[in-house]
């Protein structure tokens, strides 16, 4: 008893007595000055903060990449600076579309954000387990998001909305596909490989630049639930890759990833056959190889969920010298939308929080004030820039170099589905996929478009049928549609040709 700890009030007063609160008699009523019992329960009820719009459900574990081949002639970032060097890195998995309790298992893309936190400030890379994704404008975020969410009405997900939406959206097929096939439910977060899917730009010592994008190829090997086993595995246990992730860590069995480059000169990029900057393509291997550069490795389950997993914010606007953006549409619209969703969600002081403020070096900055801020807050500090009193000052040898090359073009809203071809890589990816693999990837969508208005499937179909004859016609028949109806509606309306393989 002697070296148990006080119980106190959140003043720091010790409490006499947690078991019982104060009442006028022993039946009631409870007296209003009765502060024990006011001050748990008003804590209690403020426990929950809004959960996250996307990613929700996710779980998360700090480690290192560690860099193991020399790539400082693409980029000076100094985490790259030597073979050996190790980063401190914070990552978390997620399922996007269901809420904070929803199943491990759904069928779903997985977030795959990464924050190493660097000598020059926190680098994150926020991505996902699929090197794609449905849209290539971030004007479509909401809408692309609410086809995944809840009916208004009924409060039920709705896959008439998401045919509906991804059937006008011919971007979405390759990630549809991919999302369709066994990646789409992996086994856990641990078998999965993780992309940044965005281009983004290395930038060597000597100011040339290098557009790049990362792979991280899980050493665990890729493992995925067919359709029957994840649906018993979400009902058997909700939290299975949750509980995966911790346990395999508490046990030693750390998670790695070959971490990877594909990297393509500026030059390329002005003729390249498909636009290096639209997220809904990939760099095919054959023009752009991995080139392998580190290990990254989870080792330390957080002692604390709330703190540092609910609390985590990732955000593709965190960059340090040597990294830059690309003119990737989606990749512009998100580095508005993350640091926006955090203020909201964690209040102006989010980046304070311990998960998010950089380990390796300091924040310094005029930044005072608001919500929650008990980091000091600058002290007697001066609090205004220039002055004369040592405040920090910016570096000029730093000075824009993210955005040191040359655009120019009409300000114009540039229709972003004219002329692009959405079916070229789907047939590949299709094809490259096994006969059972096919089978399995049919079946899935089959499965997902069963309740759906039969002109929806028909439009879906057609986009199926233009990456490849057979992934089409799979469909339709999976579906008990006639494949010569898709020809057909095709004629009739007269707005898209009929499919070709
Ligand atoms: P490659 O044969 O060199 O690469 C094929 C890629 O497909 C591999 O990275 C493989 O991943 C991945 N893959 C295999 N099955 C699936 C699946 N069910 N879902 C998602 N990815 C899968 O060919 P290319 O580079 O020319 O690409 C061909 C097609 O492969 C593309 O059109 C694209 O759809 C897909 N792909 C390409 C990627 C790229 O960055 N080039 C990345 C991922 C997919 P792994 O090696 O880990 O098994």
């Amino acid at each position: 008893m002697a070296d148990r700890k006080r119980l106190t009030t959140s003043a720091g007063a010790p409490v006499g007595d947690n078991q019982n609160s104060l009442s006028v008699g022993p039946r009631g009523p409870l007296l209003l000055e009765d502060l024990q019992l006011i001050e748990k329960n008003a804590q209690f009820n403020r426990e929950r903060i809004p959960e996250r719009v996307v990613h929700a459900k996710g779980a998360g574990a700090y480690g290192y990449l560690e860099i193991t081949a020399d790539v400082t002639r693409y980029t000076k970032a100094r985490l790259f600076s030597e073979i050996g060097k190790r980063t401190e890195a914070f990552l978390r998995f997620s399922t996007v579309a269901g809420e904070r309790g929803s199943i491990d298992a759904a069928r779903d893309p997985r977030g795959f954000a990464i924050k190493l936190y660097t000598e020059d400030g926190n680098y994150d890379i926020v991505g996902n387990n699929t090197p794609i994704f449905f849209i290539r404008d971030g004007i479509k975020f909401p809408d692309f998001i609410r086809t995944q969410k809840r009916d208004p009405q009924t409060n039920l997900k709705n896959p008439t909305a998401m045919w509906d939406f991804w059937s006008l959206s011919p971007e979405s097929l390759h990630q549809v596909t991919i999302l369709f096939s066994d990646r789409g439910t992996p086994r856990s977060h641990r078998y999965m490989n993780g992309y940044s899917s965005h281009a983004y730009s290395w930038i060597n010592s000597e100011g040339e630049r290098f557009w790049v994008k990362y792979h991280f190829k899980t050493k665990q090997g890729i493992k995925n639930f067919t359709r029957e086993e994840a649906i018993k595995v979400g009902g058997d246990d909700p939290d299975h890759a949750t509980r995966d992730l911790y346990e395999a860590i508490a046990r030693g069995d750390f998670p790695r990833w070959r971490a990877c480059v594909q990297i393509m000169p500026m030059k390329d990029a002005e003729n390249y056959h498909v636009n290096p900057f639209d997220l809904t393509k990939v760099w095919p291997h054959g023009d752009y190889p991995l080139v392998e550069f580190g290990e990254l490795v989870l080792d330390r389950n957080p002692e604390n969920y709330f703190q540092d997993v609910e609390q985590a914010a990732f955000e593709p606007s965190n960059i340090v010298p040597g990294i830059g953006f690309s003119p990737d549409k989606m990749l512009q619209a998100r580095l508005f939308a993350y640091p926006d969703t955090h203020r909201y969600r964690l209040g102006a002081n989010y980046a304070t929080l311990p998960v998010n403020s950089p380990h390796a070096t300091e924040s310094q900055n005029y930044h005072r004030d608001g919500f929650m801020r008990f980091d000091g807050n600058g002290g007697p500090s001066v609090n205004y820039e220039p002055n004369s009193f040592g405040g920090p000052f910016e570096d000029s040898s730093v000075k824009e170099e993210a955005y040191n090359f040359e655009i120019d073009g009409m300000a114009a809203r540039y229709n972003h589905r004219e002329g692009n071809d959405d079916y070229t890589q789907v047939g590949n990816l299709f094809r490259l996929l096994t006969p059972d693999h096919q089978e399995r990837l049919i079946d899935n969508l089959a499965d997902s478009m069963q309740t759906v208005p039969h002109e929806i499937q028909v439009r879906q179909i057609r986009h199926f049928a233009r990456a490849d004859r057979r992934y089409g016609e799979g469909v339709a028949r999976a579906l008990g549609i006639d494949p010569s109806e898709i020809a057909e509606i095709a004629e009739t309306e007269g707005a898209e040709a009929a499919p070709t393989a």
